[in-house]
């Protein structure tokens, strides 16, 4: 084998220096810093034997043609735009090592009954311009382009960002695959949580990428003197929203793989000496499986339904987002537990609580993820860690996924 985690981690750090600030890592959509690394990853590509390209959006792409020019492909890869005050292998690990797969083809002189493609997405955490998935949707045929009015802090909006990028908005359409050309999509991506670390495992098997709800709650009660009032009197709206909390942990605690957190709350006045009268918390409700959620939700709506009447509070639930589970294609997740099998370690199926390009990209073709054990669980953090050893055995078994690939059906 010529997979080389030790350069998969270096060429990591190298696009680690493609930042906005020089001590820590920020690169965020159309800047500066994604063209660079771009080119960086560009010519990574073409070293292992790649066509290549920037599409109509931004996003890297590498081709490895298979034994027949213009056949369908698989598709790997992540994104390489990141969270501000990032680590260095979020989204940029998956394409490093999908390179080093290639470069692993290229160097055994092996051509596949399919093309392998590569792909370093923009806009996956969509931090400049609260978007999010805009380069794997532009792919999938699915961005919505009213995402172009929208304007980062400095009040720039997105088309006009992407005219000094040389990109063209009007042509977004472009980036978009046909599905009879792309097979499948593959992403190895760190776990983004403590799992891998808690079984003592380098890898594992991704089933789905959680669906979520969120919502946004107010409550509402009365107002009064903290000294006057007595406590049985009291229309308390802190203390009925402190008890919804506690029904969400509880609510979730109670369905497999489901995670619900409140996390942040709004006390009204908000002063020490006065009964809050208004309480504003978030609700983020995310599970594996659509049905489960959909499940979760109506609990939760009737525990909080109890307590407001219990309470005599008001409570207004109001959903301001909501993504459908996406499920990870049993027969890639059979060719993946094969592949880890073969390189003699134990299988461990798990969800992604986490978002990813996957999530879009499944709308184009099936999709698939291996999840690469990171230190502490940590991520969109400097810490964020990897070891030398989980690489290489990760990229070892992308590369032996890729070279016993085959076409799920659809
Ligand atoms: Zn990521």
């Amino acid at each position: 084998m010529t997979v080389n985690a030790q350069r998969i981690l270096d060429r990591c750090d190298a696009l680690a220096r493609h930042s906005e600030q020089p001590d820590g890592l920020t690169r965020v959509f159309l800047s500066p810093e994604q063209h660079a690394a771009g080119a960086l990853v560009r010519g990574w590509m073409g070293d292992a034997g790649m066509d290549t390209r920037i599409d109509a959006i931004g996003n890297v792409v590498g081709r490895y043609e298979g034994l027949h020019a213009g056949s369908p492909c698989l598709m790997l890869g992540s994104h390489l735009d990141t969270v501000r005050d990032a680590g260095r292998y979020d989204g940029m690990l998956g394409v490093v090592a999908a390179i080093e797969c290639v470069a692993d083809l290229a160097a055994r002189s092996l051509r596949l009954p399919f093309a392998v493609e590569v792909i370093g997405f923009v806009d996956e955490e969509g931090v400049r311009f609260s978007s999010s998935l805009s380069g794997s949707r532009a792919v999938a045929g699915t961005f919505d382009p009213l995402l172009l009015d929208k304007r980062d802090a400095d009040g720039v909006a997105m088309r006009d960002a992407m005219r000094e990028s040389g990109l063209d908005p009007a042509r977004i359409d472009d980036a978009a695959r046909r599905p009879a050309d792309v097979l499948a999509y593959v992403e190895l991506h760190i776990e983004q949580g403590p799992v891998l670390e808690a079984e003592r495992l380098p890898v594992g098997v991704v089933t789905a990428i959680a669906g979520g709800n969120r919502f946004d709650v107010e409550v509402t009660g009365m107002a009064g003197h903290a000294g006057t009032v007595p406590m049985g009197l009291r229309r308390d709206a802190l203390a009925a929203a402190a008890e919804c909390a506690l029904a969400v942990e509880r609510v979730a605690r109670s369905l497999p793989e489901v995670v619900g957190t409140v996390g942040s709350i709004d006390a009204l006045p908000g002063a020490i000496n006065v009964i809050p009268g208004k309480v504003r918390f978030t609700l983020d409700l995310r599970a594996p499986g659509d049905e489960l959620r959909g499940r979760a939700v109506a609990m939760l709506r009737g525990e909080f339904e109890a307590i407001a009447a219990r309470r005599d509070v008001d409570l207004a639930l109001t959903p301001i987002w909501e993504a459908r589970t996406a499920a990870c294609s049993p027969a890639l997740q059979r060719q993946f537990t094969e592949a880890i099998h073969a390189e003699g370690v134990r299988v461990h199926h798990l969800p992604s609580g986490a978002g990813h390009d996957g999530m879009a990209m499944a709308d184009l073709a099936p999709i698939g993820m291996l999840f690469l054990r990171c230190g502490g669980g940590i991520s969109h953090h400097p810490a964020e860690a990897v070891t030398v050893e989980d690489v290489d055995v990760a990229a070892r078994i992308l590369a032996r996924f890729i070279r016993q690939f085959t076409p799920p059906h659809r």
